[in-house]
């Protein structure tokens, strides 16, 4: 479980995030949905200790990660992420990717790297690398790296945006039906109403560093707030 309160950021006098809070619980994909620069990645980052807000606190499963004197280091927060830019390292195999970073006994080790293999559908390309593999396999070895440790919460921001359309659908699908099954809380970021809609059980609206509203997408899609909300989802069907 996550939860946001009262979250800032500036920039040079600029507040970028403004009083953003929001909570995204186990099992759940929450979308921060807005169009680009509207504060969506510099969310991302400061929940993923990256980068620290002016004001606000951070709480994962209750317990607080962050505020503006205390901050728990990134790798000791249960985050998982996945992020467009967030590549494979590329000298090391497809199982030994997943496998990277997780701190458990050897056996343990390699059944886990295993079975989420087997759930990605990849287990027959475990000794193949990176540029062996085409984007989608990749995106779903990044997706079983990201679980590996099991994490509590795990933020994606863009992370289907370099893929071919004909694959997105169903990529998206199976991410979902795997985040489901672990449990994790899901943050996703994206600029893409579609993509919203189709992975969401709460979207969060945002516009200028704020959410301007928050709901389940039908009920956001059948009343935006406003114009310019209806305006952005104009072109789902
Ligand atoms: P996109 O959909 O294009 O990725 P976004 O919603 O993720 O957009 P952010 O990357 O969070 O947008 O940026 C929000 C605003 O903050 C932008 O106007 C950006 O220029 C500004 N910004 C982000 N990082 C910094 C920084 N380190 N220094 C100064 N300004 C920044
Ligand atoms: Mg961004």
């Amino acid at each position: 479980r996550l939860e946001l309160r009262n979250i800032c950021r500036r920039f040079g006098g600029r507040e970028v995030v403004s009083d953003l809070s929001l909570k995204v619980m186990p099992g759940q994909v929450t979308c921060l949905l807005g169009p680009s620069g509207c504060g969506k990645s510099t969310t991302l980052r400061i929940i993923a200790g990256v980068d620290m807000q002016d004001a606000g606190e951070i709480y994962v499963d209750g317990n607080l990660v962050c505020d503006t004197v205390f901050r728990v280091p990134p790798e000791q927060r249960s985050i998982g992420l996945m992020f467009q830019d967030f590549a494979l390292f590329p000298h090391l195999s497809v199982q030994e990717n997943v496998g990277f970073g997780l701190k458990v006994h050897k056996s343990d080790k390699a059944n886990r790297v295993d079975d989420l293999l087997d759930k990605v559908g990849l287990k027959h390309f475990k000794d193949k690398y990176p540029h062996e593999l085409s984007g989608g396999e990749q995106q779903r070895v990044a997706l079983a790296r990201a679980l590996a440790p099991k994490p509590s919460i795990m933020l994606m921001d863009e992370p289907f945006s370099g893929l071919d359309d004909r694959l997105k659908d169903d990529i998206r699908d199976s991410t979902l039906d795997l985040l489901k099954e672990e449990g994790t809380a899901v943050l996703l970021v994206t600029h893409e109403p579609h993509e919203a809609m189709r992975m969401a059980d709460e979207i969060a609206l945002m516009r200028d560093g704020r959410i301007v509203q928050q709901g389940a997408p039908y009920n956001i899609y059948n009343a935006p707030v406003d114009r310019k909300a209806a305006a952005f989802f104009s072109d789902v069907n």
